[in-house]
């Protein structure tokens, strides 16, 4: 088809110019004494994205669900017993990739588009007066849903019920597009991947740990090799990877962090909550609702919008991507079918988004949904307009 694509699935998001000429590099000596100058650039740089001035940053050659298992192989002993929320497909995956380590997973479950509730997790915690409990799991932004959890709250929910327990965060589809603030909510691993809010291609790991949960590395007894952080921590301090790093993928990610700090973490926030809430309005003019139940928890980088009852949002999804080029996300697992979900983060500003909503509200039509064509894009330019 003529024109572009609009790519609009919560990840991978559209590369920009920028990163794309910065990764298109031939090859390097990743031994040479030339290289840590890059190692360092990003290492140094990266805790900035997430406020985070005590601890380290890591990179991998790998991708979000590779850091849930980095985070916990490292600073979790064989069997040790984790409290985790599922409300959502990748709450669900971060327990299962747990469990799958041999770790015991207590779950709070919530319904699909709600968000974590503190009082539960403080609960939780206080009944475990002997301390087994080790670590709390949380996905900060539920990709699957649209719904946003309050990470300070949970912290606070930690603290009040004087529990040591780690907090792990997912911060997959938030770092680098939300607020997130690594310090000041006590956070002790933070996880995400190369291809959300960094705006490149995936296959980079990212992974931010505190103090507190380094201090439990050299002595955790359970068995890794690849994921090892005392590796990757004696190499990174030379400025080296334990292996081949993906030279690409770190020259895009090296300016990835140049863009950002550049624009500022508070103005790529405060730009998706634009995004997040001109989204919105054009789903209430379209008379849907978001799978996301309370307005307070809606996140700022996908919607996801149920369809109808007797409906497939599967139609609208292919009826999007044959008819207007436009790739919208799926409705995963308890939500299959019954939601689809419109990516607005990393490289992107309101007269695409407009342009993506015009392509849903076709789709929509198409698929037998009737909408009035341009309610929810006059929706959205009137707050983005005003907004602006
Ligand atoms: N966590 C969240 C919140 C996600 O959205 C995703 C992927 O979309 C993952 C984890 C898994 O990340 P990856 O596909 O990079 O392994």
């Amino acid at each position: 088809m003529a024109g572009r694509h609009f790519l609009q699935i919560p990840g991978p998001t559209p590369v920009p110019d920028r990163l794309q000429r910065a990764m298109h590099r031939q090859m390097e000596d990743h031994r040479s004494s030339a290289f840590p100058t890059l190692t360092r650039s990003i290492l140094s740089r990266l805790p900035q994205i997430v406020h985070q001035t005590k601890g380290e940053a890591f990179v991998f050659p790998a991708t979000g669900t590779a850091m849930w298992e980095a985070a916990l192989v490292n600073t979790q002993n064989p069997g040790a017993r984790l409290l985790a929320v599922r409300f959502g497909q990748f709450s669900h995956l971060f327990i299962q990739t747990a469990r799958a380590l041999g770790y015991q997973v207590d779950v709070i479950e919530e319904p699909w588009g709600e968000a974590a509730d503190p009082a539960k997790i403080e609960a939780a915690l206080r009944a475990d007066t002997a301390h087994e409990i080790q670590g709390v799991l949380l996905v900060h932004n539920e990709t699957a849903t649209g719904v946003t959890s309050d990470v300070a709250a949970v912290r606070d929910a930690i603290d009040r019920a004087q529990h040591p327990a780690l907090l792990y965060v997912d911060g997959v589809s938030s770092i680098a597009s939300l607020e997130f603030q690594f310090d000041a909510w006590g956070v002790d691993c933070a996880i995400t991947g190369s291809q959300k809010g960094f705006m490149l291609p995936g296959g980079l790991g990212v992974l931010f740990a505190s103090e507190k949960a380094l201090a439990r590395v050299d002595a955790c007894t359970m068995p890794r090799a690849y994921f090892d952080l005392r590796a990757m921590r004696t190499n990174n301090a030379q400025g080296y990877f334990p292996s081949t790093p993906a030279l690409s993928l770190l020259f895009g990610l090296d300016e990835a962090i140049t863009m950002l700090l550049e624009e500022g973490m508070a103005n790529v926030a405060a730009r998706h909550r634009l995004f997040g809430e001109g989204v919105r309005a054009a789903v209430k003019a379209w008379g849907l609702r978001e799978c996301a139940r309370r307005p307070e928890i809606a996140s700022n980088t996908v919607t996801a919008i149920v369809v109808p009852e007797g409906q497939d949002a599967r139609q609208v999804i292919d009826m999007a991507f044959k008819r207007y080029d436009i790739s919208l996300g799926s409705g995963l697992n308890e939500v299959a079918g019954k939601v689809f979900r419109i990516g607005h983060l990393g490289d992107t500003n309101t007269l695409t988004l407009a342009g993506a909503l015009a392509g849903v509200e076709m789709a929509l039509c198409d698929a037998g949904i009737p909408v009035t064509l341009g309610s929810g894009v006059g929706a959205a330019l009137a707050h983005w307009r005003v907004q602006a």
